[in-house]
């Protein structure tokens, strides 16, 4: 047996169940469960043997992997990483937060100029936001029309009630528009990594001004360590469209829109307003914009530079807000001269 187990003083007659939680155990055998630990667990013995490194899809007690040795997993990760953040380093478009409205840009871009390096920097571990759930925790998400149109365009099913379409689960939204977005090879996700900061230059376009020229980023843990803005040597990715998306305030949140204030690039913000669904998705969607040079602003971090109202558990605002970012961002992008990876100056058309 391995040292866990001695120290356990395994009872075989004890399964995992009855084991913490004060029942009595009783025989495996007598209530038909299996008997733990069964016999294809090796002894010590057999421990650290190699396998016979032949991968075999035998459920009947014969499955066995192809070999592997730890460095091959190592090495395909840091391998992959690198090369990853190598090319990112210089991206054409980089999208800070991955919540729905985020989601919804990084797609329409990458489906609509597959040529473009996007980038997405999401904090937390699993890219989403609030997307998983509906409102209240609850399950359901609902979009008002027209935006069941990208809904259809995803291939994502819903109940047409009307006015509005409902998704049963939010999370099948966000698990469709994920994995669509991951698969476009001109998209990289880098979750679990902070924005940090904002990289500001001298804006070519106009004498006096700044524009955002890209983020500062840094492993979220890093960051939580050491707090925003740390000198933890942290990476920057240059880009000439920056778009974020990083939700109400918060620990994180509006993120950007804080740090324009902070850098003096904004005078103040204006503070999310109260819940009023029948306006407030129209406003996001359509202030969606360039708020400072280089720097497009959506989903619910527009409202606390706005001012503008929340609008409650109706996601239709968020999903349009990432489309019509995508549209500016493109157009941006497309009027900009662009020299290594920078912008130089506006295109020159004949
Ligand atoms: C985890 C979570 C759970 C929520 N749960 C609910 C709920 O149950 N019910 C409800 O009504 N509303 C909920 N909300 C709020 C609501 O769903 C969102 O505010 C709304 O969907 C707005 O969408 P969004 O795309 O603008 O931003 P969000 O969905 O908030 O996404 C913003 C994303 O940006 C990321 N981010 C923020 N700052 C940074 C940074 N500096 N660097 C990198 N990434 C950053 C965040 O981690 C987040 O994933 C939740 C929000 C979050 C973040």
């Amino acid at each position: 047996m391995t040292s866990f187990k001695s120290t356990m003083q395994f009872d075989p007659s004890e399964t995992v169940a009855t084991k913490g939680l004060g029942m009595l155990p009783s025989s495996a055998e007598n209530r038909n469960l299996p008997i733990s630990p069964p016999a294809s667990v090796k002894d010590d013995a057999e421990v650290g043997k190699e396998p016979s490194g032949v991968s075999c899809e035998d459920w009947s007690g014969k499955y066995s992997f192809a070999p592997i040795k730890e460095h091959h997993v190592a090495r395909a990760m840091t391998k992959r990483y690198g090369d990853d953040l190598y090319r990112t380093a210089v991206s054409d478009v980089i999208i800070v937060g991955c919540g729905s409205a985020g989601l919804s840009c990084a797609y329409s871009i990458a489906r609509e100029r597959p040529d473009l390096k996007v980038t997405i920097l999401e904090a937390g571990v699993a890219p989403g936001g609030g997307a998983w759930l509906g409102g209240q925790l609850m399950s359901a998400m609902v979009v008002r029309k027209p935006a069941d149109n990208f809904l259809r365009e995803l291939g994502v099913p819903f109940e047409d009630e009307g006015d509005y379409v409902v998704v049963k689960h939010a999370a099948l939204f966000t698990s469709t528009i994920l994995s669509k977005v991951l698969s476009f090879p001109n998209v990289k996700l880098y979750n679990a990594t902070a924005v940090e900061d904002l990289i500001t230059v001298k804006d070519p376009l106009k004498s006096g001004n700044l524009r955002v020229a890209g983020v500062v980023s840094n492993w979220t843990l890093v960051t939580l360590a050491h707090g925003l803005q740390s000198c933890m040597d942290p990476q920057t990715i240059t880009a000439p469209v920056v778009c974020s998306f990083a939700g109400h305030d918060g620990p994180f949140g509006a993120f950007s829109v804080k740090r324009l204030v902070a850098t003096g690039m904004v005078d103040k913000l204006g503070d999310m307003r109260g819940l009023n669904m029948r306006c407030a998705e129209d406003c996001i969607v359509n202030a969606t914009r360039e708020v400072v040079p280089g720097l497009i602003v959506g989903g619910m971090e527009l409202s606390e530079l706005d001012g503008a109202n929340r609008m409650g558990a109706s996601f239709g605002g968020m999903l349009a807000s990432g489309q019509k970012a995508a549209r500016e961002a493109i157009k941006l992008y497309q009027s900009y001269d662009i020299v290594d990876g920078e912008v130089a100056g506006g295109k020159v058309t004949a």
